[in-house]
Formats: C-alpha cells, sequence, structure tokens
C-alpha cells in the first residue's frame, strides 16, 4: 500500500520557519480516530480498557486527548506514574506494569491506587513490603508460557527467551499465596509477541488467557476480574505490509471470549489492553532536512535528524518509510542511505533507499515515529533531542515540547565548578 502523510511541503515549511528542524510533529485528528476506533472495536465488552504504555509516547498533551476517550496509562518506572497521576490520569487508571521493580516505585503505584501487574512470583512479598505490608486489593501477575509463540503462519516470537513474567506453576502458586494475604480480585497479563502485524495475535493470546483463567479459577477460586492483553499490535511500517485492522481484532477477541469465558461462567471478566505502538505510530513523524550530500562509494543524504532523534534504524535495523515533501509523485530513481550526524555508523534512517532525486534543503518525513521514537533517543555526542509539535485538529501546530538547549544538557553537572562556564 502506498504510504502518504498527514503533513504537506507547505505546512511543513510554514511551521520550520518558527520551529528549526528536526522536530517530532503529531496529528491530532489522526490520535483521536484511532482511540475512537480502538474504543468502539471492543465496545461489545462492558469493562474494555485501554492502558496506553506511556513509555512509546510519554507526552502529557498526548496523554490527555487519549484520556478523552477513557484511555488510561500503563507505566513502568517512577517518572511514567509521576506524569500520568499529573494529568490526572490516576487510581485504577494506571496499569503498573514494570519488572525489576524498585521498592519506591511500588510504593508510589500503591500510594496512587494503581492497578500493580507482578513480573515475578518472588516480587509478592517484596511489593508487600514496598506497600507497607498491605497489598491492593485487586492485583495481577504475568504470565510467561514459554516456548515459541506459534500463529497459523508461523513463529511470531521467543516468549522462552523472555526475561518477562512467571511460568504457569508458579501463576498458581502466585493467586493461592496473594489469596491467603488478602487480595480479593484478580487480573491475568501476558504480552508474548511484538510489533505483530497480522489480525490474529490478540485472538490467540486471548485463547490462551482465558484458558488459563478458566484453570486458575477453577483450581484456586480466585476471583478473576480482568485478562489484560498487553502491547503488541503492531503498524505497517513498511509500504508491502498490510496495516492490522482494529476492528477484525476486536471481533477475533469476541469470538473467543464467546467460546471460551462465556460457557464458563465468566462472561463478566473485562479485556484490558496495553497498546503503545498502535496507538501513536503512525500518528507521528520526525521532519529533518538535508544538509548535505555526499558522493563516495555510495550516495549519502545527511540530515540535521540522527539516531538521538529516532534510535529504532539504529537499533534493531527497524525500516521507517521516508518522504521527500513537495516529491510525493516523483519517480524513485535514486539510491541514497539516509544519515545522521552520529559518529556512528548505525546512525543511518535508510539503506540503499530508492528515494526521488534529494536536494539539499528539501524536508523529509520519516513515518511511523510516534511511538517508540522520541522517547527512546538519548544525547549521545553530546546532541540533543528536538522538539514536539502538535498539528492540531483545527490545523494549528502547537510546541507540546520545546527543544533541549546546552543548559538543559549541561545541567546534571551543576554540582561542579565547570558549570558557571557552561551555562
Ligand atoms: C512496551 C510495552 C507495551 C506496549 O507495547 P507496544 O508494542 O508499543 O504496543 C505494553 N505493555 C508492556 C508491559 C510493555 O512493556
Amino acid at each position: 500500500m502506498k504510504k502518504t502523510t498527514f503533513v504537506t511541503k507547505e505546512l511543513a515549511e510554514k511551521i520550520a520557519s518558527e520551529y528549526p528542524t528536526p522536530f517530532y510533529l503529531y496529528d491530532e485528528a489522526g490520535i483521536r480516530a484511532n482511540a475512537k476506533a480502538v474504543k468502539e472495536a471492543f465496545a461489545w465488552n462492558p469493562g474494555f480498557k485501554e492502558y496506553f504504555a506511556v513509555k512509546a509516547n510519554p507526552n502529557p498533551f498526548l496523554m490527555n486527548i487519549m484520556h478523552e476517550y477513557g484511555i488510561g496509562s500503563d507505566c513502568s518506572s517512577m517518572t511514567e506514574l509521576m506524569l500520568s497521576d499529573a494529568c490526572g490520569i490516576t487510581g485504577t487508571e494506571i496499569m503498573f506494569s514494570s519488572n525489576e521493580t524498585p521498592a519506591e516505585e511500588y510504593a508510589y503505584a500503591c500510594k496512587l491506587g494503581a492497578i500493580i501487574n507482578l513480573d515475578d512470583i518472588t516480587h509478592i512479598d517484596f511489593c508487600e513490603k514496598a506497600c507497607g505490608g498491605k497489598l491492593p486489593e485487586t492485583m495481577s501477575c504475568r504470565f510467561n508460557p514459554g516456548g515459541k509463540f506459534m500463529l497459523s503462519n508461523g513463529i511470531m516470537d521467543d516468549p522462552g527467551d523472555a526475561k518477562y513474567g512467571m511460568t504457569r506453576d508458579q501463576m498458581f502458586e502466585a493467586y493461592r499465596t496473594l489469596m491467603d494475604k488478602g487480595v480479593k480480585h484478580f487480573g491475568i497479563h501476558a504480552f508474548l509477541a511484538s510489533n505483530t502485524v497480522t489480525n490474529d495475535y490478540y485472538a490467540q493470546l486471548a485463547g490462551q488467557l482465558f484458558d488459563l483463567a478458566i484453570e486458575l479459577h477453577r483450581e484456586t477460586g480466585a476471583d478473576i476480574r480482568f485478562i489484560n492483553l498487553s502491547g503488541g499490535v503492531g503498524v505497517a511500517y513498511s509500504p508491502d505490509q498490510t496495516p492490522n485492522d482494529i476492528t477484525a481484532i476486536g471481533e477475533g477477541v469476541h469470538r473467543v471470549y464467546d467460546e471460551k469465558l462465556v460457557p464458563a461462567g465468566m462472561g463478566d471478566i473485562a479485556i484490558y489492553t496495553e497498546m503503545g505502538r498502535f496507538m501513536m505510530a503512525e500518528y507521528g513523524v520526525l521532519v529533518t532536512r538535508a544538509i548535505h550530500e555526499k558522493h563516495t562509494y555510495k550516495e549519502y543524504i545527511g540530515v540535521d535528524a540522527c539516531a538521538v532523534n529516532l534510535m529504532r534504524p539504529a537499533m534493531y535495523g527497524s525500516y521507517h518509510h521516508i518522504t521527500v515533501l513537495g516529491k510525493e509523485d516523483a519517480p524513485c530513481d535514486h539510491v541514497y542511505d539516509v544519515v545522521g550526524s552520529l559518529c556512528e555508523n548505525n546512525d543511518k534512517f535508510a539503506i540503499d533507499r530508492s528515494l526521488p532525486e534529494i536536494e539539499t534543503g528539501d524536508l523529509l518525513v520519516i513515518h511511523d515515529a510516534g511511538a517508540h521514537g522520541y522517547s527512546m533517543g538519548y544525547n549521545y555526542n553530546g546532541k540533543l533531542k528536538c522538539a514536539e509539535i502538535l498539528l492540531g485538529s483545527d490545523g494549528e501546530a502547537k510546541l507540546i515540547r520545546r527543544a533541549e538547549t546546552p543548559a538543559d544538557y549541561f545541567s546534571t553537572l551543576d554540582c561542579f565548578d565547570i558549570y558557571d562556564k557552561l551555562k
């Protein structure tokens, strides 16, 4: 499918005249339409709730937009908890799905009344102690069945090799122990495959978790209130992929729910999700300008963004589609490596990519950067993080995070004499 973008050259140039490139640009209308579609896809389940994975994009403006659709927060750290609470997304609107969790983070999650999702059986005592000797009334445990996660068309992922979650036996033991400690209501969570581009992932996962819920309830008497299908619903980064259809995904889960939970007398269980990528990836782009061209053993286009702004290509070799603004319909008759300025040879947004002829000064849009994009950024080479801008449903561009300045970068040196010279 041909990939298009929500921003035109004129608009991008206009924004760039106020906020220098590179910058992130988010599409409010797209975020809203998608949030609404997710809500409708699971409307058959009265208790349904999406907990947006804050790590995918911890921007309070975007979290607030999604909150209007009843979307809560899935947090995994102290600062994500703080951010959610500050947005007014608190109490049971927070799912705390962390791992290797420090005691003070459990304590804070408890204080906020968040739902705590335990990654390991040894965390029961650890969390109880951190929460002042009393566990919350509702808790969840994360399941890892081991082995490979298979769909009919092959292996999707490798849970047996993942650090997360409890074994099957540990799940039974954990629910018994938690009940002994006074926990009254339970959830079950699992995240078994990442960035799935198939409408079957959630249904397949739900089937496994529903079977487990029925058995857990039968053998331990635990009152299971929700099944958390977590994240893992992907987006079509590459034009040759078929995008997921959230309506079909919701219907798939509904079918398995009616097949398994309803006959077991457990037809009041709520479905929760913790999607990050699916909620935001498509609705954020990184806008960058071509500032150099280099002709050596290959053809290079040097841009003013680098892996500090978007790490996925460098870290995972991920494909991100690129549009040269104003040349949307030009023939892709040039082959380039599109590269950033880090002193690291993996700082490449595209390798051997067929694109229209690029001239210095052209604006490039790097697609599908709205999730695990800005948030994964770092400061290598002393490069600074860029601004984030929201393109409102009204067509107005609004700054929702300013670019870092050298003063931000040096601020943690404030305990040294040199700081005065850097300020
Ligand atoms: C990363 C993560 C998510 C979100 O995953 P996506 O692939 O972005 O949907 C959800 N839950 C947990 C526990 C995670 O670690």
